[in-house]
């Protein structure tokens, strides 16, 4: 009888109560010796391993685990460790991979950057010409451990060549397929070990192919697969995609591998479409992602079952592996351990553990019909009907407000220059004016407070005093530097999108929703969950105080519709527009509130606007129009002389400089002391005609900038930017920093300015 299998792509790290990480850190802190360290991970490796297994799971991951990174573990497996780390060959020691992704004392660590559109930070391999050798199987290694430890039949996972030397730096890219061709015969020997194991299936990731790839990148694909065919033709190979549709998907279902992984979830329709209009061919499986493995939310059976019987009209039953749509490493453990959260939202929920039992329902539905999960099914419709007609999702007002957007003005009073003429009469700045991003350092004694009020230790009233004394604090610092323009410094938030999701309506949190970030650290995305609404003015008190203590302007502070949603669990009832704009307007009401009580200048952050980027080159405009649209919603409806600041924490923007543009902010802040010679020639190609500041020093590391090179970036930017509009502030919030470094590197950026207004203040007096 044909057989219907059960697949998962990769498990999270973390563990039910972050385990990974406190071994981890206790470890690097040392005070966990080594031998237990690795004890202690193996355990949780072979937990995680054991209860999938006990899922019923039947093709099991293995190498999927990680002590860092899996991009990191795929270098060092090839030997590949940049210069200024310790290695003399072999295979690479725990302290050295640990040094790359953590840096020492003498060397940076590795960069790390955004894997795809998610969450999570790989750490950017670092190639520079080294010749790699496979300095050990990783996956033939967890293969064995998962075999003779718990009898499993792992299924290895493996990071595709294309994919791997894509995402890594440090050659020309017209030598990608030179350096593929390096680490092909690696591959092959990797599977060719692999299949003297006997091990049967092998997941290899090419989630590249999920973006807008060229032609050359197909065809060397198609070269490597072949090859790879070749050394281990015993071996299945799933070629797995996952995060959009897959580019070239004739193309791709030919290519001599055994099975095709693809995402039905975050596909867009397109890879159903492709499939229906091009088939599948008869000698391959398909492995269907039809769970989705990004997000929280409790799948209705009856919708994956329809996809389900769609997809087995072209392809048969024993040709199909039901899997999530990409690795659970994108979401939390299990649902079991949030005991206080409120049950309508809870029974709608799926995290890693139940969105396994949801794969092996829908797998056992297929194989044994419909009617052996009816009542899975019934029970998964009701969780779901029962959170979408609670009054959580039925807010009136909301609903007819997002009925109504036309009817809201989402544009200034005035255009720019307009605008531009009366603020400068009205804030009387000099030029060059200096501010900082927002936040000051958030001290021990910061969170100390915090903690001891959120266990019931401190009263409201007591904590609102400590706060209070913290903005005076910084107020009377600010002044005393000379600073400009002021901020509050943001001592009530732990975090730029919990502060707000606290606050309004429609946001949940969880207890134990964990993801991993990078490294060891992890997130707790807040669950967007039910309309959003206004509730109550969210940071007038504080800006309005730190006023009123002040001649000087204080910027009121909030964090952007696009940023809370990128850095949420989202609800996918609705559209994702549809959100956003809901998050806008109830920031429009809170930029009203501000304005209301005279504060005249307000920046919106939206960090996270160029993370959300479409894959596809093809939906991006609309995505950044949407984006743009939001930002104009909530920002729009204050006075000309209401000054708009936004802020944004990269350098790497051409991609996006007109969707920056068409924000309409009155000033950006832009963080780009990393790479300055690069922004500013961004610069060279595009003109900007707003007020700007690009970070002049940057925040990352403690260390005191001289102010020769604070002088320095700003004379190179007065080169392409005009110095009436220029304004110079440090690329980032100052949280993370402590206290006398912060002041001290404000100092010499003051200084800066100052030394630069001499030097060109005749040439451009400013009409007050
Ligand atoms: N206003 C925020 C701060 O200063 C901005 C943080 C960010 O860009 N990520 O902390
Ligand atoms: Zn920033």
């Amino acid at each position: 009888m044909s057989k219907v299998r059960s697949s998962n792509l990769g498990y999270p790290r973390i563990g039910e109560n972050r385990e990974w990480k406190k071994a981890l850190e206790q470890f690097w802190a040392g005070k966990l010796e080594k031998k237990e360290f690795l004890e202690q991970i193996e355990k949780i490796r072979l937990q995680h391993l054991e209860k999938q297994k006990n899922q019923g799971i039947d093709l099991i991951p293995v190498g999927d685990f990680s002590l860092y990174d899996h991009v990191l573990d795929t270098a060092v497996m090839f030997g590949i460790v940049p210069k200024r780390f310790e290695y003399d060959g072999g295979k690479v020691s725990l302290d050295t991979y640990f040094d790359i992704a953590r840096g020492t004392k003498g060397a940076v660590a590795s960069e790390m950057t955004k894997w795809f559109n998610t969450n999570y930070h790989y750490i950017v391999p670092e190639l520079d010409g080294a010749v790699p050798t496979l300095v050990e199987n990783r996956p033939l290694q967890f293969y064995k451990e998962a075999k003779q430890q718990l009898g499993i039949d792992g299924k290895p996972v493996i990071l595709g060549p294309v994919t791997f030397v894509k995402l890594s730096k440090g050659y020309k890219e017209n030598e990608t397929k030179a350096v593929v061709d390096q680490f092909v015969p690696l591959y092959a020997d990797i599977l060719r070990e692999l299949q003297e194991e006997g091990v049967e299936w092998v997941q290899i990731d090419e989630p590249i192919l999920s973006t807008t790839i060229s032609k050359e990148d197909l065809s060397l694909l198609g070269e490597v697969y072949q090859t790879l065919h070749k050394a281990a033709p015993n071996v299945k190979v799933i070629l797995q995609m996952y995060f959009d549709s897959v580019e070239y998907y004739e193309d791709v279902v030919s290519l001599p591998v055994q099975g095709i992984g693809l995402d039905f979830v975050h596909d867009r329709g397109q890879n159903l479409a492709a499939l229906k209009k091009h088939g599948f061919p008869e000698d391959k499986v398909l492995a269907a992602g039809v769970i989705d493995g990004r997000n929280i939310w409790r799948a209705r059976l009856d919708d994956k079952d329809a996809i389900l019987a769609e997809i087995t009209e072209i392809v048969s039953k024993n040709q199909l592996i039901i899997q999530p749509s990409s690795s659970l490493l994108h979401v939390p453990v299990t649902v079991k351990s949030e005991e206080t959260l409120n049950d309508v939202l809870k029974d709608a929920l799926s995290f890693a553990d139940e969105k396994l039992h949801e794969i092996v329902i829908l797998t056992k539905g297929l194989q044994n019909g419909k009617e052996s999960i009816g009542k899975e099914i019934t029970a998964s419709i009701e969780a779901v009907q029962t959170l979408n007609e609670s009054s959580f999702r039925n807010n009136i007002q909301v609903q007819e407000a997002i009925q109504n957007l036309h009817t809201y003005q989402a544009e200034r009073e005035a255009v720019f220059n307009v605008r531009q003429g009366i603020q400068e009469k009205a804030f009387q700045l000099p030029l060059l004016p200096t501010t900082t991003i927002g936040s000051f350092p958030q001290t021990q004694e910061v969170r100390k407070q915090r903690l001891k009020w959120r266990k019931g230790e401190l009263t409201d009233a007591a904590y609102g005093e400590y706060i209070k004394a913290e903005i005076k604090k910084w107020i009377e610092i600010q002044e005393d530097l000379g600073l400009d323009v002021f901020v509050h410094g943001e001592f009530e938030r732990t975090d730029m999108v919990e502060f707000f999701g606290e606050k309004l309506e429609g946001f949940q949190f969880t207890k134990f929703g964990w993801v991993q970030s990078y490294g060891s650290r992890c997130v707790k995305p807040p669950l967007i969950y039910g309309d959003v609404s206004f509730k109550e003015a969210m940071t007038v008190e504080e800006t309005v105080y730190a006023q009123s203590l002040t001649d000087k302007p204080v910027k009121g502070m909030l964090t952007g519709p696009i940023t809370i949603l990128n850095w949420s669990f989202v609800r996918d009832d609705i559209a994702r527009n549809e959100v956003t704009n809901q998050i806008a307007l109830a920031l429009r009401k809170e930029v009203e509130e501000l304005e209301k009580n005279g504060i005249k200048m307000i920046q919106v952050d939206e960090p996270a606007i160029r993370e959300g980027l479409p894959l596809k080159r093809e939906n991006r405009d609309s995505y950044l129009n949407a984006a743009v649209y939001a930002f104009k919603l909530a920002t729009t409806s204050v006075q000309n002389d209401t000054q708009i600041h936004t802020h944004m924490c990269y350098s790497d923007f051409k991609e996006i400089i007109d969707a920056i543009k068409a924000l309409d902010a009155d000033v950006i802040s832009i963080e780009t002391s990393r790479s300055h010679g690069e922004l500013i020639y961004a610069f060279e190609e595009n003109t900007y005609d707003k007020g700007i500041g690009l970070g002049v020093y940057d925040i990352h590391s403690p260390r005191v900038p001289k102010i020769e090179e604070l002088t320095r970036n700003i004379d190179r930017a007065l080169q392409v930017l005009d110095p009436k509009l220029f304004w110079i502030n440090p690329d980032c919030g100052l949280k993370t920093r402590g206290i006398n470094e912060t002041v001290a590197a404000l100092e010499v950026m003051i200084e800066a300015a100052k030394q630069t207004r001499e030097k060109i203040g005749a040439k451009y007096t400013l009409n007050v």
